[in-house]
């Protein structure tokens, strides 16, 4: 996938500009900043949700305002912070929706798609959950069936907003396993907006620091996740250590006794 020196706004507005980015095959790369930085407009651009001002997104070696609606989804898929519904959907149900991008008009779902999403079932052990509505699943269960769904679609890339601090700590490692997981193994390209910094320095091979809609850093996050390099992105002064069994940066928050 190729960012190549987009502007993206609303309206009159600027919120990133000229940013370029290129993410390979099977990367897994977290974009971290501060809030408003625009992590999840640019998200929303790459799908072609937001129009770009100036610039341009390729994948698969084409822009993506060439591809059709239907063919885009079959490439990239977002999971969006808020994933909500209009109805409340059984989870099977929803799940089977992801297959909307390989329908043609009139069609209904085939022998093929229920397939693909029994055997994603499977894979995400989601057999229990399958047949209960989505207002009855713990946050934890949701962020799994929005994966679920994305991997219905199929698409190589697999963009999300992450909504993982409701989460309990142990549901946060479970999606993140489960992300590097599909990345490792199907080899998707993942990008994930994160908000746990130590998370994203364990699970991902690149970390992308975003604010005010620039590139702070762009690295593997040994090099990136920087004293300097965080401070200079959220204005805070902490200390990174290494995790003492993965070597990855870990960070640490300031003694309570630091004015
Ligand atoms: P982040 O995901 O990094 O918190 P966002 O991409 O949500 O940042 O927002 C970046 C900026 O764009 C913020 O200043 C926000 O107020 C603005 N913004 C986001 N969505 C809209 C919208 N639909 N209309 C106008 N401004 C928006």
């Amino acid at each position: 996938m190729i960012i190549n020196d987009i502007t993206v706004g609303y309206q009159d507005t600027k919120v990133i500009e000229n940013l370029t980015l290129k993410v390979g095959k099977a990367e897994f790369c977290a974009i971290i900043g501060p809030n408003g930085a625009g992590k999840s407009t640019l998200l929303k651009s790459l799908i072609g949700y937001i129009p770009l001002q100036n610039g341009k997104i390729e994948i698969d070696g084409k822009n993506i305002s060439e591809w059709n609606k239907k063919k885009l989804a079959q490439r990239i898929s977002l999971i969006p912070q808020d994933f909500q519904l209009q109805f409340d959907h059984k989870v099977r149900d929803l799940i089977l929706m992801g297959r909307f991008p390989y329908l043609g008009y009139w069609e209904s779902y085939s022998k093929k798609d229920y397939e693909i999403i029994e055997k994603i079932i499977d894979q995400l052990d989601l057999q229990d959950m399958a047949g209960k509505k989505f207002s009855q699943l713990s946050g934890g269960e949701r962020q799994r069936v929005a994966i679920a769904r994305a991997l219905a679609q199929e698409a190589s890339t697999i963009l999300m907003d992450e909504a993982f601090s409701h989460l309990d700590l142990n549901h946060q490692i479970e999606i993140m396993q489960l992300l590097s997981k599909i990345n490792k193994e199907q080899k998707k390209r993942i990008i994930l907006v994160s908000h746990n910094l130590n998370l994203a320095c364990e699970y991902c091979d690149r970390v992308i620091m975003l604010k005010k809609g620039k590139l702070i850093a762009d690295g593997n996050p040994n090099e990136v996740v920087t004293k300097e390099n965080i401070k200079k992105l959220f204005g805070a002064d902490l200390l990174i250590v290494k995790h003492p069994i993965s070597g990855k940066p870990n960070i640490i928050y300031p003694e309570s006794s630091k004015e």
